[in-house]
C-alpha cells in the first residue's frame, strides 16, 4: 500500500515543471498520500534534503517558469555509491515511490535507480523533445513560442537592413526546436544535427534570394548542428563577397527556457501528473509517462533505454518547399 511519494525534478528545468510537482502533489494529497518535495533533483536525494510538500506550497507556482524545487545534474548519482545512499534516504524517510520529472538523462537515472529496486515513475520533461515515450514533452511548446517571437522581431529589423540573420535554438543533439520554429517563422534554411548541411549550398540560396530582392533572410541553426551559428557565421565571414546579404547572428540560449509556461505546458504537465500518480497508485513502476496522440500512456524504461527520437522527414521536406 502507497502512503508516501516524493516528486523532484532533474536535468535541464523546462517550463511547465512547476505545473506538474503541483499535479503530482494535489492527486497524491487527493489518493491521501503524504507527498514530498526532493531539492535540486539527485543531489537532493544524495543529501536528503527532502521536505513535506502539501496542496498549499504548490499554490501559486503554475505560472512560474523554472521549478521551484530546484534541478541540478548530479554527477555521484551515476555511481552505484551515490545510488545507494540515495536510496538509504528515501527508506529512511519512508517513501514508497519517487516522480522523476526530466529528460533523457533524468529518466536514465531514474531507470538505474529502478533496476536497483527502488519504485519509479517518470514524466516527459525537456525542451528538447528528444525523449521517446512522448510525443511531446513538457516545456517544448513555451520554447518554441519564445523562439518564435525572437525569429519574428529578428526578422523585422533584418528587413530594414537587408540583412541575413542566424538564430541559433537550443535542443542538444535534437533538431525539433530548430525544424518547427524554423517551419513556423518561415525561415530561408534550416540546420539540424539529423541532417548533412552543405554550407556551399546554402550560400549559393541566399545569394540568389538577395539577387531576387529579398529582404531578409534567416537561418535557423540548431545548437548541436554541425553548422551551428558559430560555424556558420566563419563559414559566411570567409565568403561575404558571395552572399549579399550582409550577415548578424543571434543565440538564443537559456532566454528560450525561461518564459512563463504557456497554456499547453500547464494542461500536458497538469495531466503527466496525474498519469504519474494514476501509475503509481497501479503500483506500475520503471515506466516513463508520456503523450500519444490524446492519450497519456506510460512505456517501460527498458523500451526506451538508449533511444532518441527521430524528425518526421515530411516536415523538413516541408520546410524546403516553403522557404
Ligand atoms: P535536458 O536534456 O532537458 O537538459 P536531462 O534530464 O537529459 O535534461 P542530463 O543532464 O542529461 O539532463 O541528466 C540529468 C541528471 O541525470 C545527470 O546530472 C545525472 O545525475 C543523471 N543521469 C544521467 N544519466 C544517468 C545514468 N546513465 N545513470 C544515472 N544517472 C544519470
Amino acid at each position: 500500500m502507497i502512503q508516501r511519494i516524493a516528486v523532484l525534478t532533474s536535468g535541464g528545468d523546462a517550463p511547465g515543471m512547476n505545473a506538474a510537482i503541483r499535479s503530482v502533489v494535489r492527486c497524491g494529497v487527493a489518493k491521501g498520500w503524504k507527498t514530498f518535495g526532493v531539492r535540486n533533483g539527485f543531489q537532493g536525494l544524495i543529501n536528503g534534503t527532502m521536505e513535506p510538500l502539501g496542496t498549499r506550497e504548490v499554490g501559486g507556482i503554475m505560472h512560474r517558469g523554472g521549478t521551484v524545487l530546484g534541478s541540478a545534474r548530479c554527477d555521484e548519482f551515476k555511481t552505484i555509491e551515490g545510488r545507494e545512499l540515495a536510496i538509504r534516504n528515501l527508506n529512511q524517510r519512508g517513501i514508497d515511490a519517487l516522480v522523476v520529472i526530466g529528460g533523457n538523462g533524468s529518466q536514465a537515472g531514474a531507470n538505474a535507480l529502478y533496476e536497483m529496486g527502488f519504485p519509479v515513475v517518470g514524466i516527459a520533461s525537456t525542451i528538447d523533445n528528444d525523449l521517446v515515450g512522448s510525443d511531446i514533452t513538457i516545456g517544448v511548446d513555451t520554447a518554441l513560442n519564445i523562439a518564435l517571437e525572437a525569429i519574428d522581431r529578428l526578422k523585422v529589423t533584418a528587413s530594414s537592413h537587408q540583412r541575413a540573420f542566424i538564430v541559433e535554438v537550443m535542443g542538444r543533439n535534437c533538431g525539433y526546436i530548430a525544424l518547427m520554429s524554423g517551419l513556423a517563422g518561415g525561415a530561408e534554411a534550416i540546420t539540424l544535427p539529423e541532417v548533412k548541411t552543405d554550407p556551399e549550398q546554402l550560400a549559393k540560396e541566399l545569394h540568389k534570394a538577395y539577387e531576387q530582392g529579398k529582404a531578409h533572410a534567416i537561418i535557423v541553426a540548431a545548437e548541436g548542428a554541425e553548422y551551428n551559428a558559430s560555424r556558420l557565421t566563419e563559414y559566411f565571414a570567409e565568403n561575404r563577397e558571395r552572399l549579399g546579404f550582409s550577415i548578424r547572428s543571434t543565440t538564443l540560449g537559456h532566454v528560450q527556457r525561461g518564459g512563463a509556461p504557456g497554456a499547453y505546458d500547464r494542461i500536458l504537465a497538469s495531466r503527466l501528473g496525474h498519469g504519474a500518480v494514476e501509475a503509481i497508485d497501479r503500483e506500475e513502476f520503471g515506466v516513463l509517462v508520456g503523450l500519444n496522440g490524446n492519450n497519456i500512456i506510460t512505456t517501460p524504461y527498458k523500451m526506451i533505454a538508449g533511444k532518441v527520437k527521430t524528425l518526421d522527414p515530411k516536415v523538413i521536406e516541408l520546410t524546403q518547399i516553403l522557404d
